[in-house]
């Protein structure tokens, strides 16, 4: 049994403390801000929209994600499932939304590409095994396997809503592990996926009062709930342990000894730990770790000021289109309980790689430039009901071509500290079943 320290009470923290917990492991999260969940912040607003700062879908992609939610006390009960089946997705081009199906008939018959692309992206199927390099850009690697109007088309578009990335800039290997491997091993990604029989049926999920809800079931479900609002004073080795002094809210210091930290701090805060200088020197160079801003805005409208009723998963927009947002999310009409009644929400998403100047424009600025564009797309009458934004300095952590640097650095620094793990979503994947990946056992 060991004394085990978690920084940082965002899902990941609070997954380690979880896990660590049902080990016979004593922990202690400590979390700077007077809440739990980190990116993860859903609120009802009193006009009844329910809105989501930053996620707002959770992938549930196999089933240890699946088991978890099942044994945590009240989330089950909660999980509300769209028909995925039957939400179109729309990619913009010459601003027209084409819908988007991912089954072979949809995809010949989409006015989205041209002939020429749908050929290059059903013959990938018969691409034979080829020796590549692998430490090349998502894009160039996409190229590669289905040709540039596809990459242009589809992946771009698609790492907008993912990463708000550029996969020009971010690394196909450490982006996209599963299917560089399989490309290595079989040459064809479609037949790789296709030969796979057990793969595990993925399902887009929620919570009824939003996806906060998964942190807090797995705070509840801590026998030490995690310490908020809790600054951090000192970290110092003491006999190949960790001592922890900090101070909660107004309360006098206090300090513990810990066996084991876990740091799920994100990477662009790690340097203001309060580490020795020797130690801190140690750390990766996580300020060069590229964070674009990105601003998520809610608009929230009568249903009668839409021409058609809202329906479909939102769209996306390729670089190639060159407009100034992201992507729209149709947030109501994938969650049925995100607006009052006759109302529906929209979220749309600004900045990222793409356009980081955007994202620190002001609520009113905001709409006034981009809503007018969605309001064509989407042939909606008049101004919203209702906004509502925030604004991310530093959004999601971009694996870039050379991020190989990056882990060495962080294996470097826990061989250096056996016993200091860092495993934020700089390490694992960004996406929130990312934060329930595996982690090295405590010291
Ligand atoms: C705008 C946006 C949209 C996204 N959309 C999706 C999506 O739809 N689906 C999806 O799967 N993923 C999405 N993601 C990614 C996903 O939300 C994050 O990768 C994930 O939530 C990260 O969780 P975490 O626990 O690693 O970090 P965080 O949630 O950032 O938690 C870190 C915690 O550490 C705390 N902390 C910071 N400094 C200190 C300190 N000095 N001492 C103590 N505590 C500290 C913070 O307050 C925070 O609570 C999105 C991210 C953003 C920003």
């Amino acid at each position: 049994m060991a004394e085990i320290a978690i920084l940082g009470a965002g899902l990941r923290g609070l997954y380690i403390a979880y896990e660590l917990e049902k080990q016979g492991h004593i922990c202690t999260v400590f979390e700077s801000s007077k809440r739990i969940g980190g990116a993860l912040v859903s609120t009802r607003n009193s006009s009844g929209f329910l809105t989501e700062d930053g996620a707002h879908t959770l992938l549930i992609n196999s089933e240890k994600i699946e088991s978890l939610i099942q044994e945590l006390d009240g989330l089950k009960q909660d999980i509300i499932e769209p028909d995925s089946q039957k939400l179109n997705r729309y990619i913009l081009r010459n601003n027209q939304l084409n819908p988007l199906q991912p089954n072979p008939i949809a995809l010949l018959k989409t006015p989205l590409l041209s002939l020429k692309a749908k050929f290059k992206l059903f013959s990938e199927s018969f691409r034979k095994k080829q020796t590549i390099d692998t430490n090349i850009s998502l894009y160039d690697f996409f190229a590669k396997h289905f040709g540039t109007e596809c990459t242009d088309y589809l992946l771009d578009p698609f790492i907008a809503g993912t990463y708000a990335g550029d996969p020009k800039k971010l690394s196909a290997r450490h982006t996209f592990p599963k299917l560089v491997k399989a490309s290595q091993s079989n040459g064809s990604i479609i037949r790789s996926i296709l030969s796979n029989k057990n793969r595990f049926k993925n399902k887009i999920v929620s919570f009824k009062e939003g996806l906060v809800q998964l942190p807090i079931a797995l705070s509840q479900s801590l026998k030490q709930k995690p310490i908020t609002e809790t600054e951090l004073l000192q970290i110092t080795q003491e006999d190949q342990r960790w001592k922890v002094e900090f101070q909660t809210g107004k309360h006098s210091p206090e300090q513990r000894i810990f066996d084991t930290v876990y740091s799920t701090i994100p990477a662009h805060k790690t340097h203001t730990l309060p580490l020795a200088d020797s130690v801190k020197n140690t750390l990766p160079d996580f300020n060069s770790v590229e964070h674009p801003p990105v601003t998520v805005l809610s608009l929230g409208f009568h249903t009668d000021q839409f021409k058609k009723p809202l329906s479909g998963f939102g769209y996306l927009i390729p670089t190639k289109e060159k407009q100034d947002y992201l992507g729209v999310l149709f947030t109501s009409a994938i969650f049925k309980n995100r607006a009052p009644k006759n109302h529906s929400l929209i979220t749309v998403f600004i900045g990222g790689s793409r356009n980081p100047n955007m994202a620190s424009l002001s609520e009113p600025e905001l709409i006034s430039t981009v809503y007018p564009k969605i309001q064509n797309c989407l042939q909606i009458k008049g101004d919203p009901a209702f906004s509502y934004s925030r604004y991310w300095e530093h959004s999601i952590p971009q694996y870039h071509v050379a991020y190989d640097n990056v882990i060495d650095q962080i294996d470097h620094f826990e061989n250096s500290y056996p016993n200091f793990y860092l495993s934020g979503n700089y390490r694992n994947g960004i996406a929130l079943g990312d934060c329930f990946s595996d982690f090295n056992s405590p010291i």
